[in-house]
């Protein structure tokens, strides 16, 4: 494995580096604190369209897409994305002007794979060219959905449509004004093998009978204008042809969708890490208590020095099993993935709280992006499956590997 950056990811560096130091960071605190600011909720700062499309006409735009997708990507792979989403990573709502960012990377990728041509016309397109957002829809409040077999939601044929009745939440991103469209699982078959019963399907979020009951709060932020909904689905109506691929085939395509969408976030988590560093280092440089700057105490230096092995020990973690996704598929890197899933949010939590203690209580504020990376590594130990199911699960596949 080579990791040292091609003449043409080191030029693309640049450019979204260039990019974020002349639109993003002079930006960062007046779109933050717009956000923040409860009369703004679910309201897209006035800003962010005009830099979505000034990245897209330098040619900064879907760079997730890897380029098995043909026409629909500009070419990159999973190795040559890792240093972008890194850079992206660094300021919360920077992958959005890259039309990067979550849930949409993951249905993107969900439909350039599994959507027909009809369904790429009527969705896809619209989600390339960032006019429209979208959200995920699998877990459930009333069973335990880090097992994704058990979702209850009920999709039944009714002649040429279905009808879904259920109950969502934690939908990231179905509070944004501009999202049009939810992929929602659910179960066309109770009672089919454990594996085949579930279906994905497409739902416009203007469909009647889907009621977005209330954004739920993470840690008391409501993450606007994107949010995570609770969604209630009250016998809703959508045609046949908004299946994705065939009924029981929603377990496979969840599993194909979480693959690119872990690693997006852990490449991202640690451009949030890398950054706590540096600030970390900027603050203990100046900073003085009982005669002495903050850097010559020895914990200090302790936890910096951690810090950037662990960020580095992450990245070429990262950077293998990007690797090995462009080289032999997102199927056999599944052990490297979830590798990546376990370490990188514990890692980012870790390193981002060391940045905070050493920021004192300015740390906790919204006057540095600490606080709100916290929430993200946190949070990310949950989402797109908790720390437990994906050691369970490498745990097993290691004992079966070694047992065989
Ligand atoms: C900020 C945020 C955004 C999210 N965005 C989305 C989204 O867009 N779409 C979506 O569908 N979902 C989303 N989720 C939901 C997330 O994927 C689920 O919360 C997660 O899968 C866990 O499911 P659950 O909450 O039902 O927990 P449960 O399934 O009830 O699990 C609770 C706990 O049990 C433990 N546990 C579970 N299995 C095992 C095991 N095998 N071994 C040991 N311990 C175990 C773990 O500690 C786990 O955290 C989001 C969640 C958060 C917090």
């Amino acid at each position: 494995m080579n990791f040292e950056y091609t003449e043409k990811t080191k030029a693309l560096i640049q450019r979204v580096q260039d990019f974020m130091d002349v639109y993003i960071y002079p930006l960062e605190q007046e779109v933050n604190a717009f956000y923040a600011d409860p009369g703004n909720l679910w309201t897209v700062h006035p800003k962010i369209e005009a830099l979505k499309a000034q990245a897209r006409q330098a040619g900064l735009w879907n760079l997730f897409l890897p380029k098995d997708y043909g026409a629909l990507s500009p070419g990159l792979t999973n190795l040559e994305y890792a240093p972008l989403a890194e850079l992206m990573g660094r300021v919360k709502w920077a992958s959005e002007i890259f039309n990067c960012s979550a849930p949409d990377t993951g249905n993107m990728e969900v439909l350039a794979r599994y959507g027909n041509a009809a369904q790429q016309a009527q969705w896809l397109q619209p989600l390339l060219a960032g006019t429209i957002r979208s959200a995920f829809l699998m877990t459930e409040p009333d069973v335990a959905s880090s097992d994704a077999t058990n979702v209850q939601t009920a999709i039944v044929a009714d002649g040429d449509d279905y009808v879904i009745n259920g109950k969502k939440w934690w939908s990231s991103g179905a509070m944004h004004p501009h999202c049009k469209v939810a992929i929602l699982m659910g179960k066309t078959d109770f009672g089919a093998q454990r594996h085949v019963q579930q279906s994905m399907i497409l739902v416009p979020m203007d469909t009647p009978g889907l009621k977005v009951v209330r954004p739920l709060s993470v840690f008391g932020f409501l993450d606007s204008p994107e949010g995570h909904a609770e969604i209630h689905l009250d016998n809703v109506r959508v045609p046949k042809s908004n299946l994705l691929q065939e009924e029981g085939s929603g377990f496979a395509i969840a599993q194909g969708r979480l693959g690119p969408g872990r690693i997006h976030h852990c490449m991202r988590l640690i451009g949030a890490a890398q950054r706590s560093l540096e600030l970390m280092c900027e603050r203990v440089a100046t900073r003085v208590a009982f005669g002495r700057t903050l850097q010559d105490f020895s914990s200090i230096r302790q936890d910096i020095a951690r810090s950037r092995c662990e960020i580095e020990q992450t990245r070429l973690l990262v950077l293998a099993a990007a690797d090995k996704m462009d080289r032999h598929g997102n199927k056999v890197a599944k052990d490297l993935i979830a590798m990546i899933k376990i370490v990188t949010p514990a890692m980012t939590q870790a390193v981002v709280d060391r940045a905070i203690q050493a920021h004192g209580g300015m740390g906790v504020s919204a006057d540095t992006p600490l606080a709100g990376y916290w929430v993200y590594a946190r949070t990310m130990r949950l989402a797109d499956g908790p720390d437990e199911v994906h050691m369970h699960q490498l745990g097993r596949d290691t004992v079966k590997h070694w047992t065989r």
